[in-house]
């Protein structure tokens, strides 16, 4: 077993016995569903819009190179800057220069799960210098110390109770304080960072190739002062991200709101298209996008690929009875829950993570909740057959899927029922996994192949 799926079965296993923590995703996830339901009303033709959005990241996907070359073509002629990144170490070298460049410790940030998968903040403080978090969600994370819980709420698993015990603990405030006092109180802190740091640095939801736009999708208008005060901005954004047309956006904008959180459409939406222009009082002098691959060309195999037209709308997270017994932290991956499952093993190696693709019931509650349409379960059966092929299962994995199908394929193994064996050596071969939370497993006095040779003589 690797130390990530060590760590994984250790995790799950406390959070899948945590009442608590069920309790606070049961209600957070309740809440989201019943947005949901309202927000899909505002689609006339829901399918019609999901099938053509499929369509149009199929497109964008299929000539992701000639898309991405018009994208740096555009924002360049707009007076913006490129920067390829093949790895993570590429984009932090590349961040770094420029904030040297800038001179700068500080720098604000808008929520992004990219410079969560680079480790972006930690990489900039051990360079001196303070990243702080903007968003409300990645600000508490921040102050706790903690990953994202989910690529959408951040802070998912903590309560409005959790939250003001943080804030009286780091922050030294009245014990107790209700959200609305807590949202003032981060609003000041972060007000004043704004207008003191040099560099902002966003995320990007999608890459508008036509125009050279970058679209920033978010809640509070966190991501508009980052880009909006400091003079130099940079954006870093997975290539996975483009889309053909800024005409797509009217699909996307809506298919994300709604999926992502319930509503007809995110608060704010910006398009960027380069730093300010003469005459416009508005904006960084510098504008900076870098496009990170870091492992992305992997997910262009044919059995993973339709992964790369991942909205990132976290719909398929809230829906997944896995991730709602374990939550997001157990994964030990920046991308949780079904689309991590999938995408991760490609990202960072198959081997380590391919544990993540067996996390699954294999429902399909994932595909057919996605917005887009993606054929998640299917994939995480893609994984595993590919981790079968590549030989990376254990031997001990192997041994026991052969006595597995073996006794699957027999009839007379699949007849001793009855006499307490076959529940007895199943119970001594599950007693880790199966039996330490649940009773013991009792098979039927006989099998329903033995009772309908009785009834049926
Ligand atoms: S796979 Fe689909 S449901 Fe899951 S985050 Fe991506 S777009 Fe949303």
């Amino acid at each position: 077993m690797t130390v990530q799926q060590t760590a994984f079965l250790a995790k799950s296993q406390v959070k899948a016995q945590d009442l608590e923590h069920k309790r606070k995703i049961a209600f957070n996830i309740g809440k989201y569903n019943d947005s949901v339901v309202k927000g899909k009303q505002q689609f006339a033709e829901l399918e019609l819009a999901r099938q053509k959005a499929k369509n149009i990241k199929w497109k964008a996907i299929n000539q992701l190179d000639k898309y991405l070359e018009q994208f740096e073509k555009k924002f360049v002629s707009n007076g913006g800057k490129v920067i390829w990144a093949e790895t993570a170490d590429d984009a932090l070298d590349a961040v770094l220069q420029i904030c040297k460049e800038k001179n700068t410790q500080q720098v604000v940030k808008s929520k992004s799960m990219v410079t969560e998968e680079i480790h972006l903040n930690d990489f900039l403080e051990r360079n001196n210098i303070e990243s702080v978090e903007t968003d409300l969600g990645e600000y508490i994370q921040q102050l706790d110390g903690e990953a994202p819980y989910h690529i959408v709420t951040p802070a998912m698993h903590k309560s409005k109770e959790d939250v003001a015990k943080l804030f009286h603990e780091k922050l030294g405030t009245e014990p107790n304080l209700p959200p609305t006092e807590i949202t003032r109180i981060a609003r000041k802190k972060l007000r004043a960072k704004y207008t003191s740091a040099q560099v902002g640095i966003t995320g990007g939801n999608f890459l508008l190739a036509d125009i050279g736009g970058v679209c920033i999708t978010e809640n509070e208008g966190n991501a508009r002062l980052c880009t909006t005060f400091p003079k130099t901005q940079i954006s870093i954004v997975g290539i996975e991200k483009i889309l053909p047309s800024v005409n797509d956006l009217h699909l996307f904008w809506p298919l994300l709101a709604t999926f992502g959180t319930g509503q007809n459409l995110t608060v704010y939406n910006s398009v960027l298209t380069g730093p300010r222009r003469p005459k416009e009082t508005d904006g960084p002098t510098e504008m900076y996008v870098i496009l990170l691959d870091n492992g992305r060309t992997n997910l262009l195999r044919k059995e993973v690929r339709e992964s790369m037209y991942c909205i990132r709308c976290g719909s398929c997270l809230n829906a997944c009875p896995v991730y709602k017994n374990i939550g997001g932290h157990a994964y030990g991956a920046t991308y949780s829950g079904p689309i991590g499952s999938v995408i991760t093993p490609h990202l960072k190696g198959m081997e380590e993570f391919k544990h993540m693709s067996y996390a699954s019931s294999l429902c399909g509650n994932c595909t057919e909740v996605c917005p887009l349409k993606i054929n998640i379960h299917e994939m995480l059966l893609e994984n595993r057959t590919i981790a079968v092929n590549e030989r990376l299962n254990t031997n001990a994995e192997n041994l026991t899927w052969g006595v597995w199908k073996r006794a699957m394929l027999s009839r007379t193994i699949m007849n001793i029922a009855g006499s307490g064996i076959k529940s007895k050596v199943v119970n001594t071969l599950f007693k880790d996994t199966w039996g330490q939370n649940r009773g013991a497993l009792e098979f039927a006095a006989k099998s329903f192949n033995k009772l309908w040779k009785e009834q049926n003589p």
